[in-house]
């Protein structure tokens, strides 16, 4: 049993809606969801309208039967991207619908799955949901994530515990992460959060290195160049119109992103990545001139290497993100083996996509002009853990000067 589970529950959806989307009166509302998770989405529908939603569009899916189709299913069905879906994303995107996710899979739900068949299809969605992912990442419309603690995600997480204990067990971590206490306060708790992630950024942004360098004893040594005009972000995006909203609940990372092509040397993971339904253990990357030259993985070092390949973009770094060891998520000392919770465990770093936001004026780039600004391009975003307790950054500014920006795992400042 979760104490007040009702009250906290209810916190919690308030959360997603309020403070995550920053739902706007008489905007049109997504959430897509597993049929699992469907109380959750049920109560953020609902909250969505109380809260004036013009309507509420729901995105159902189950994992059960994806991975029945993935076994299957006809070849060719990876590789055709059916016209009603696409005319959906156009509406989604005419509309401005603002988007909720939640997530609650099976970390391995695809485990035996031919991933020639996910890539496949990975690949099929890409361009014609591009227009409306874009508008999401670009930060033009509000966007949040939240989960739902499923028998099958929960059974991963503590496999100790049996059946609802670990559910429960499950639950108790995501809210105390979340700051979710069931004293309705949590939409107050997180706006003070965000303020002070917010004045970090700011003082990162202050510094404006040239490069960050990190070591620890794993044998990480790598060299990251930032982009001459980087943004440090962190807390709450915002829309060009300036409505704050949080797209990752919880969050305890500042990120920007790297030059692509100014990435050298090698980094360790420091947690297992849940990838495409699968488990990658233990694995380093090699670098050159921004490109992944050389992978080793102890496990799935397949899924790893496929991933690595979706496209071109996939083999260059597209995030830099801080956060430090002493995080609620660390302190937990809980592994969710998904990223949505374990990024916030660790400082990380994603190979595909850069947000254009992190250079100034990025979403109003091109293609074209947002690489030349140092933003790597790719259909793919995976981010992977590499901050240790040990882990030591060190910022390099214009005129040389050296700043430590982490010491022993945690900020410097
Ligand atoms: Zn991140
Ligand atoms: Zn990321």
């Amino acid at each position: 049993m979760v104490d007040n589970f009702e009250e906290k529950f209810k916190e919690y959806a308030h959360l997603l809606v309020e403070v995550g989307m920053n739902l706007q009166k008489g905007q049109t509302v997504r959430i897509s969801s597993q049929v699992a998770c469907a109380p959750l989405a049920r109560l953020c529908a609902e909250h969505a309208l109380d809260c004036g939603a013009r309507d509420v569009v729901m995105d159902w899916n189950d994992d059960f039967i994806s991975r029945q189709r993935y076994l299957k299913a006809d070849e060719a069905v990876f590789t055709e991207f059916p016209a009603y879906q696409k005319a959906r994303y156009d509406w989604m995107l005419k509309k401005g619908c603002a988007s909720l996710s939640i997530i609650g899979s099976d970390p391995e739900t695809f485990k035996g799955v031919d991933p020639k068949r996910i890539q496949n299809w990975q690949k099929t969605c890409a361009l014609p949901t591009k227009p409306y992912f874009d508008a999401l990442e670009s930060n033009r419309i509000q966007w949040s994530i939240g989960a739902y603690a499923t028998l099958a995600w929960a059974g991963k997480v503590f496999p100790d515990k049996e059946g609802e204990g670990a559910v429960d067990a499950l639950w108790d971590a995501i809210f105390s992460v979340c700051r979710i206490t069931g004293d309705g306060q949590g939409v107050s708790r997180w706006k003070a959060h965000v303020a002070a992630t917010t004045h970090r950024a700011s003082r990162l942004n202050e510094y404006n290195f040239k490069s960050l360098h990190y070591t620890n004893a794993l044998g990480t040594d790598l060299t990251i160049v930032l982009p001459e005009n980087h943004v440090w972000a962190g807390g709450a995006d915002v829309t060009p119109a300036g409505l704050p909203f949080v797209p990752n609940m919880p969050t305890e990372e500042i990120f920007t992103a790297p030059r692509w092509d100014g990435v050298n040397g090698r980094v360790y993971a420091a947690l297992p990545l849940a990838l495409d339904g699968n488990l990658v253990r233990n694995f380093y990357l090699d670098f050159q001139n921004g490109k992944i030259v050389n992978v080793h993985a102890e496990e799935g070092e397949e899924f790893l290497r496929n991933s690595i390949q979706l496209d071109e973009g996939s083999s260059y770094l597209g995030e830099v993100a801080l956060v430090p060891y002493d995080s609620p998520i660390r302190n937990s000392g809980i592994l969710f083996f998904n990223t949505l919770f374990d990024e916030n465990a660790s400082c990380h770093l994603a190979f595909g996509s850069a947000y254009p936001t992190c250079v100034r004026g990025g979403e109003n780039m091109s293609e074209e002009e947002q690489k030349k600004a140092g933003l790597n391009q790719s259909a793919n975003h995976v981010d992977f853990m590499v901050g240790t307790s040990d882990l030591s950054i060190v910022g390099t500014t214009h005129d040389g000067t050296e700043v430590p920006v982490f010491v022993d795992g945690n900020f410097a400042f």
